[in-house]
């Protein structure tokens, strides 16, 4: 299984056009590598390849990557569908990019697949795609021979969606645990998480490589403010640090290669000099830049 790192930061990207942040002025005088949104794409065959989430980024991220290029014919592309996690605008807002291409299955959680259907609709009058519910019992298998399955990882609702309008406390947010059957590779893609849980913890155990939300460095970090499922209780994401945090948590279990992504702009990690990124490296976490590439 080949993965590529399409983006790797958060939904401003890195920098986002309105911070004058000490990292970010870092990375506008090329004292630090820049960062699109997070997105990434997989393959078990090199042929066909399936995007993990849609970035605003993505012309950009698919142009800049030599095997996503269309070909043989001239509208042929390697690009059999895309894997949402979520319904955040940094991960959906790609699909217009999409639009018109023969043919793409969409899946994503029933929650995600209601929310976007004023989109999918619009979507589907340029070419129609398939949008198949990804918590189906026993997963499903894509071109290429990859297996995959969702799990649920949190009920955070996107901000978009309208308060007063009553919303399930369904799987808003799923990780995916993708197998290659030929190499018997592992990856779970999990870059959008609420909070550590044990469910969590034993499908990062048992892969080879796990892509974790690395959006927040600590709890405190968390700008806007979101919602759960019952529109009470404000719930957030996954802080990199504190006992359950993406550092820590993982450790307890070690085996997996542990690699951050979707990183905010207030995230130290963004650093390599930083001492959170040296701390992070000791305790086995990877930063890797936009475009690198894993194999499983
Ligand atoms: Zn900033």
């Amino acid at each position: 299984m080949r993965v590529v790192l399409l983006g790797t930061a958060a939904g401003g990207g890195f920098p986002p056009w309105n911070c004058a942040c000490a990292l970010c002025t870092a990375t506008r005088d090329g004292r630090l590598p820049s960062r699109t949104r997070e997105c990434a794409a997989v393959t078990g065959n090199g042929r066909d390849w399936w995007l993990l989430n849609a970035s605003p980024d993505l012309r950009a991220q698919l142009t800049a990557t030599p095997a996503l290029r269309p070909g043989r014919g001239p509208r042929d592309t390697p690009l059999r569908g895309v894997l949402l996690t979520d319904a955040e605008p940094d991960h959906v807002t790609g699909l217009a990019e999409l639009r018109g291409a023969a043919g793409l299955k969409v899946y994503a959680a029933p929650p995600v697949r209601d929310v976007l259907a004023p989109a999918r609709a619009a979507l589907d009058r340029y070419a129609p795609w398939e949008w198949p519910d990804s918590l189906a019992e026993g997963g499903f298998v894509l071109a290429g021979g990859l297996v995959v399955t969702a799990h649920p990882v949190g009920v955070k609702i996107p901000a978009y969606v309208p308060a007063q309008a009553p919303q399930p406390a369904g799987p808003w947010m799923t990780a995916y645990r993708v197998e290659d059957l030929a190499s018997g590779g592992v990856l779970v893609y999990a870059p959008c998480v609420a909070a550590w849980s044990p469910a969590l913890e034993n499908l990062c155990a048992q892969a080879d490589c796990v892509l974790l939300d690395g959006t927040f460095f600590a709890a405190d970090a968390m700008g806007t403010a979101v919602r759960s499922g019952s529109g009470q209780a404000a719930v957030g994401q996954l802080p990199v640090t504190g006992p359950d945090g993406s550092v820590a948590a993982p450790a307890r279990r070690p085996g997996a290669r542990r690699i951050h992504t979707r990183l905010d702009h207030t995230n130290p990690l963004l650093d390599p000099a930083s001492p959170a990124r040296e701390r992070a490296a000791e305790e086995g976490v990877e930063v890797l830049l936009d475009g690198a590439e894993l194999l499983l």
